[in-house]
């Protein structure tokens, strides 16, 4: 086990109620709370309540459960109210993407126009 790799992460304590979160909607499999760090007016993280440390690594070992955490990705835009102006699902997925915490967890995001997304801005082509 590294620094890299705990075998506990935030998640797991979110989801067993040891540290607060905003919940917005749960499930039997999966939890989704609003992003303490929001990138857009909706900014809502979902996490199976099993933890695999990537969406890569979810899909290889229970494909119904990656199913379960885009149905509550959607459930959230409607809670939200996001279906009609349209939302965005993201899996950071390893150190390129930005991924910070190794349990798998969908961002959703929305409620505004979405800015266009891929190269890092500050990256050596940045102007
Ligand atoms: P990622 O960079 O894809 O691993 O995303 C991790 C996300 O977790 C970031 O967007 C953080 O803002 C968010 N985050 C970190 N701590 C908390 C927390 N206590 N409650 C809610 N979101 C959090």
């Amino acid at each position: 086990m590294t620094e890299s790799d705990p075998s506990e992460t935030l998640f797991e304590r979110i989801i067993a109620r040891e540290i607060p979160a905003d919940i917005v909607h749960e499930t039997d499999t999966t939890l989704a709370f609003r992003d303490i760090s929001p990138q857009a007016a909706t900014h809502v993280l979902v996490v199976p309540k099993t933890r695999y440390r990537n969406v890569g690594e979810l899909a290889a070992a229970d494909p119904a459960l990656l199913a379960d955490v885009i149905a509550t990705a959607h459930r959230v835009a409607e809670l939200d109210g996001l279906t009609d102006s349209g939302y965005r699902v993201v899996f950071n997925t390893g150190a390129d993407a930005g991924q910070t915490v190794f349990h798998v967890h969908a961002h959703v995001l929305g409620g505004e126009q979405l800015g266009q997304f891929g190269r890092y801005a500050g990256g050596p082509d940045a102007g």
